[in-house]
């Protein structure tokens, strides 16, 4: 396949964007406003501008679209590492193989269900299953049985995976026809940076120094019939605006070759790790301000695409950026595999990276309650078949807002009955509760007090 990014067009597009007159990014902001999303010259644009007040706006646009399209609702999910072996060496990673000093396992599948047992009882529904690259340690074969593990292993009060959305190194088309088969959600891949050199640079050796095998991971995806791709940047390495077109020209081929853009867009940031050089000291480090504002200019870009939030950024700041167009949250992470069990903790030495935010399940969903979020636990449209292009053309005319809200209550409704902290169920069942007064269409109110207290009574897993 061909290399759809071209450095010389995201740096004209850029350079052409300069200075932009207050006027033009007013008339960017308008069109974003009709939900429309925006050309990568429009995103310039507002990447560009550096004028406090209309920064203002452009985040105030922002927290605008998310509201109108996803409301104010937070998908929840927990990372599961299950092998921290790797053959490449990204200058980024703790991971990486030149680290001689970090602990080293692949999790037997006994273990892998120790894990899950764990995340069920922390009330998790919804896991990203991780491994490091590494031929002999976590071959494809062991992946796909950890898959199988992860959806037989049941806890009680109906605890149980119902989604697993996968990170893991790049393959063939007939591989990712197996990853398909043993029912995976998203298939997400960040491509770290769109930057060929800076590409090279942070990728010396092993297969993942292939730039173009790693960018057309997505085609393979969907060419092996994976529905829903989602796509990432690793902001820190490169220009943080460059990185914002590298990915709206990711987003616009994908749409462009097969009907369909990315599932989600991930905004990771660099985080410090063990004896990972361009991790302790960042190339192109973003600030929080400019964090804010990348993630509201591709809030407004591809207003329909999910935008992911881990647990790498600090309590605080994942507050503020929620409200700008974060649609899916980890929480109560670790990145050590094994982790999760009654004792770990996201051991340094084991871990890719230090985690900015270390709060429990327990404790983000009720702080998130506390500022006005919705926690969904929803995992119904993938399993109704509401997946790549019949997703998307529900979620433009605004059916999908109708059926999230509603089972974003009826999920959250469950985690309150199951697995909250006595402060958090208050604070939770007093929300559920002015949510479904709060439901102006009547049979959808009715339907959903009787299905609530359905959920109170006891029942699991309800949704439309
Ligand atoms: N090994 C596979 C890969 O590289 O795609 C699977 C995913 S890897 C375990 C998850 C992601 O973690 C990487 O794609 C990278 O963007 C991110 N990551 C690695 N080191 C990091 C760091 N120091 N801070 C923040 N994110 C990091
Ligand atoms: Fe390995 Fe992925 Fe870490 Fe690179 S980012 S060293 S491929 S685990």
């Amino acid at each position: 396949m061909e290399d759809f990014i071209r450095d010389d067009i995201i740096e004209q597009t850029l350079d052409r964007a300069r200075n932009p007159e207050p006027s033009r990014v007013r008339d960017v902001i308008g069109k974003a406003l009709e939900l429309q999303g925006l050309t990568p010259g429009e995103a310039a644009v507002l990447l560009q501008c550096e004028d406090p007040e209309l920064t203002g706006e452009i985040l105030e646009a922002a927290h605008r679209v998310k509201l109108e399209i996803y409301g104010n609702r937070l998908v929840i999910f927990a990372p599961l590492y299950i092998s921290n072996y790797c053959s490449n060496n990204c200058l980024y990673c703790g991971f990486r193989r030149d680290n001689t000093e970090l602990k080293r396992r692949s999790l037997t599948l006994e273990e892998i269900a120790d894990e899950v047992m764990a995340l069920e009882r922390e009330g998790h529904k919804r896991i990203l299953m991780l491994c490091g690259e590494h031929p002999g340690m976590s071959p494809l074969d062991y992946f796909i049985e950890a898959i199988e593990t992860v959806y037989a292993t049941t806890t009680e009060k109906g605890g149980e995976i119902r989604r697993i959305n996968v990170e893991i190194a790049p393959m063939s088309v007939e591989d990712f026809r197996r990853l398909k088969a043993a029912k995976i959600g998203t298939y997400v891949l960040f491509q770290e940076t769109y930057h060929h050199e800076t590409y090279r640079r942070m990728h010396p050796v092993g297969p993942k120094a292939d730039f173009l095998w790693r960018l057309t991971a997505q085609d393979r995806a969907m060419q092996a019939g994976i529905d829903d791709v989602g796509i990432g940047a690793l902001f820190g390495l490169y220009d943080y605006k460059y990185e914002v077109i590298g990915l709206l020209h990711h987003a616009l081929h994908l749409d462009e070759t097969y009907g369909v853009g990315p599932h989600t867009i991930s905004v990771p940031r660099l985080e410090p790790a063990l004896n990972a050089p361009a991790a302790i000291q960042p190339p192109s480090p973003v600030s929080d301000d400019d964090f804010k504002k990348l993630v509201a200019v591709i809030r407004l870009s591809v207003p329909y695409t999910g935008m992911i939030l881990s647990t790498r950024e600090p309590a605080e700041l994942r507050s503020v950026v929620f409200d700008l167009g974060i649609s899916q949250i980890s929480a109560g992470s670790r990145t050590n595999p094994g982790g999760y069990r009654k004792g770990d903790s996201n051991d340094f030495r084991a871990a890719q990276f230090n985690l900015g935010d270390t709060r429990t399940l327990d404790e983000v969903i009720y702080d998130i309650t506390q500022r006005g979020h919705i926690p969904s636990f929803c995992t119904a449209c993938y399993r109704l078949g509401r997946v790549g292009k019949n997703f998307m053309d529900l979620a433009k005319p605004g059916l999908i807002q109708k059926y999230c809200r509603t089972n974003a209550i009826l999920t959250f409704a469950e985690y309150l009955a199951d697995y909250a902290s006595p402060e958090t169920k208050k604070a939770g069942d007093a929300l559920v509760d002015r949510l479904v007064a709060e439901t102006e269409e009547k049979a959808m109110r009715e339907l959903l007090e009787e299905r609530v207290q359905a959920v109170r009574g006891g029942a699991h897993d309800l949704y439309i």
